[in-house]
């Protein structure tokens, strides 16, 4: 097992962007993860572990390690009346496991259905859509810990998870890896359709019966609606986090702002919605050269043909910069950028 020189990922990330990485090699099994650490303790550089690149944006060559994850394996580890408990290696496709679930009749991830990527970013930012987070379903996480590889076994509550965040996001950012994926999925007939649109959309595409396969393919006709096709169009989806503010920011922006979007988390605390404060800013749908803003959802940043991580990198600076001068909100990226 070697590490191969100078590899382009244009290929291997969502957005298209050229870089290249110094030292590039794929990881099929655990064990694997020694052999690489030795060979990087004689040459020390950073270390980076890809998945399908979904949520990366390269805006320079990577000078160190890049290996690729493409462990695969689905289990069920054990089951009662009511529950499951199914294992994914960090390597699966997300949408493998969604089929998984759905051949098997196993309830709780079917609204994540059509979200690029790993099973094993799936918790990093805690994946959600429609209504649901990855978080809902997680039992364990299993990884390892890259300075003395002991294995981690972190339950749900251990990984501290929140909008678009968990613990690989902070503590333990860059400092494992994520070997495999333990759910907690429900035998028992149950479906999360409140969030608008979902409903409507599964009984036009099956008048007579709600299951699995008619919510996975709702979903997905949602999506497709909504978001560019990612086979056709170069993006991270969201760029950036929906902003969090308390009461007293909400009620000044709503003096200002009348029809500002805007959902209630708790009493104190409310979701903006990115997208409409990106749209005010006069985003929507800005395009120079190879590089803009999506024409449907102000969200996605998207590489029109060669544009450049830097050049992307510099778009979204420029959309936080508008979009502070004119409500005062800090928008975060939700994409990870090297
Ligand atoms: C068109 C489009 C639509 C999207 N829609 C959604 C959506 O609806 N909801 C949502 O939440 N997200 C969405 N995303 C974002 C993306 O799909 C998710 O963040 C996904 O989980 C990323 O998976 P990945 O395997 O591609 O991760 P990568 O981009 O490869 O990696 C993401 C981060 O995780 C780290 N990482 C990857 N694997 C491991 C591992 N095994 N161990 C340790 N670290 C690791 C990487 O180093 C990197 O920092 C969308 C993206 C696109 C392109």
């Amino acid at each position: 097992m070697q590490f191969a020189e100078n590899v382009e990922l244009k290929m291997l990330n969502s957005f298209g962007v050229k870089a290249k990485a110094r030292f590039y090699a794929e990881l099929h099994v655990v064990a694997e993860l020694k052999q690489f650490a030795s060979i990087i303790q004689d040459n020390p550089k950073p270390l980076l572990f890809l998945g399908s690149g979904s949520n990366v944006l390269f805006t320079q060559d990577f000078d160190g390690y890049v290996v690729r994850v493409a462990s695969k394996g689905i289990k069920m580890v054990s089951e009662t009346d009511d529950e499951c408990l199914v294992e994914a290696a960090a390597g699966e496709g997300w949408d493998d496991l969604i089929q998984f679930c759905i051949q098997h009749n196993l309830y709780g991830l079917e609204n994540l259905s059509g979200i690029p990527g790993t099973v094993g970013s799936s918790p990093i930012q805690n994946i959600g859509a429609y209504g649901v987070e990855v978080a809902d379903s997680i039992h364990q996480v299993h990884a390892v810990r890259l300075d003395d590889f002991e294995e981690l076994h972190l339950k749900n509550c251990d990984c501290l998870f929140g909008y678009r965040d968990s613990i690989f996001k902070n503590e333990l950012k860059a400092k494992v890896f994520i070997a495999s994926v333990v759910f907690r999925l429900s035998k028992q007939e149950r479906f999360a359709l409140d969030y608008k649109g979902v409903a409507d959309e599964v009984k036009r595409i099956s008048p007579h019966k709600t299951d699995l396969k008619a919510v996975s393919i709702a979903i997905k006709n949602i999506r497709n609606s909504k978001i560019p096709d990612p086979t056709l169009v170069c993006s991270a989806g969201s760029f950036f986090k929906n902003p969090m503010v308390d009461v007293a920011k909400l009620n000044q922006l709503l003096v200002e702002f009348p029809s500002l979007i805007y959902y209630k988390v708790t009493e104190q605390s409310f979701k903006l919605a990115a997208a409409w404060l990106i749209e005010q800013c006069g985003w929507k749908g800005y395009r120079q050269g190879d590089f803009g803003v999506n024409q449907l959802q102000p969200l996605i940043l998207v590489n029109y043909g060669d544009a450049s991580g830097k050049d992307i990198l510099l778009l979204s600076q420029q959309m936080q910069q508008s979009v502070f001068t004119k409500f005062g909100i800090e928008l975060h990226p939700e994409v990870n950028i090297f």
